[in-house]
């Protein structure tokens, strides 16, 4: 008894702060590997702990003896096998809001014919059933993807993004990348999903759309060559046959901080009104 109250006195602030972090922490690992693979080699590594303690306890000492051979092993394969989820934490936490930059310094104005001139040619591609990629670079730098294309640096407008998706010119094959008003590069080599839960219509353009999103935190649009629809892949996860006025949404979403999305949107849907 005089044990605990002298325990409970000496719990300062720092205490709780600590267990609080811990506690966060934990919180966080879990939300990141539930439902990943991680989460059943987590399960496993927990088995093993378990294991060795009890081969301790029960003085089994040639189990132990492997066990705890096995543990220093694994900790290096563990790193190896986990060095694609490793990676995404570590990206996780730089993108997390405490680093996050302001993504666009451009004008109100600018932004609102910036997003126009990319549904434009998304539209006009759609109509056309020209097949399109086109990604949008966010917090993740994409420069390893930029590489593998053709450089271009060119103010996106619905001409040049149309003429670079054309069929039978050297530049229409692969991605476009886009980093905030700028097209960077055309005909980029996107790496592809192996989410096997993919619909079987779903060709190598949607899969590559779906890989650069598992890895970054960009958003592509996608316009099938074959039925000419619009979908948009964001965080591993495509929705498909977009209209042109949710894939509006996702680009004010994109290009515009919160409290300007109001104001776009209504601005757009009042002069919209007018015309009809
Ligand atoms: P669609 O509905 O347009 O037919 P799809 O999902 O069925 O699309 P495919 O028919 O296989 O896909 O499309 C092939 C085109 O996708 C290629 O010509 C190329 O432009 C593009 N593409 C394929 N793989 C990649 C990649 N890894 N990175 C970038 N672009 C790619
Ligand atoms: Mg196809």
């Amino acid at each position: 008894m005089q044990y605990l109250k002298e325990l409970f006195l000496n719990i300062s602030i720092r205490h709780i702060i600590d267990m609080a972090i811990v506690a966060l922490v934990f919180y966080k690992v879990f939300l990141l590997i539930r439902e990943t693979r991680a989460e059943q080699i987590v399960k496993g590594i927990v088995l093993l702990l378990l294991a060795t303690k009890i081969s301790q306890w029960l003085k089994l000492y040639t189990v132990l003896w492997i066990l705890e051979k096995t543990m220093t092993v694994g900790v290096i394969a563990l790193l190896i096998v986990f060095q694609p989820e490793l990676r995404r934490a570590l990206e996780y936490l730089g993108r997390s809001r405490f680093f996050t930059r302001s993504f666009v310094e451009i004008k109100d104005e600018d932004m609102n014919n910036l997003i126009e001139e990319i549904i434009e040619a998304v539209a006009s591609l759609s109509r056309q059933k020209i097949g399109a990629l086109i990604v949008f670079e966010q917090e993740t730098g994409l420069n390893e993807i930029v590489e593998t294309g053709t450089k271009i640096g060119g103010d996106i407008s619905t001409g040049l993004l149309i003429n670079i998706f054309i069929p039978n010119t050297p530049l229409h094959d692969g991605a476009v990348v886009v980093r905030k008003n700028i097209i960077k590069a055309a005909s980029c080599f996107l790496p592809l999903t192996d989410n096997a839960n993919l619909s079987k219509d779903l060709g190598t353009r949607h899969r590559a759309a779906l890989g650069v999103t598992e890895k970054s935190d960009a958003l592509v649009v996608v316009v099938s060559e074959e039925t000419g629809s619009i979908s948009v892949a964001e965080n591993g996860k495509l929705s498909r046959y977009l209209d042109i006025s949710t894939l509006r949404q996702t680009l004010v979403d994109v290009y515009k901080p919160e409290k300007q999305k109001q104001s776009i949107l209504s601005k757009w849907r009042g002069k919209n009104e007018e015309k009809e």
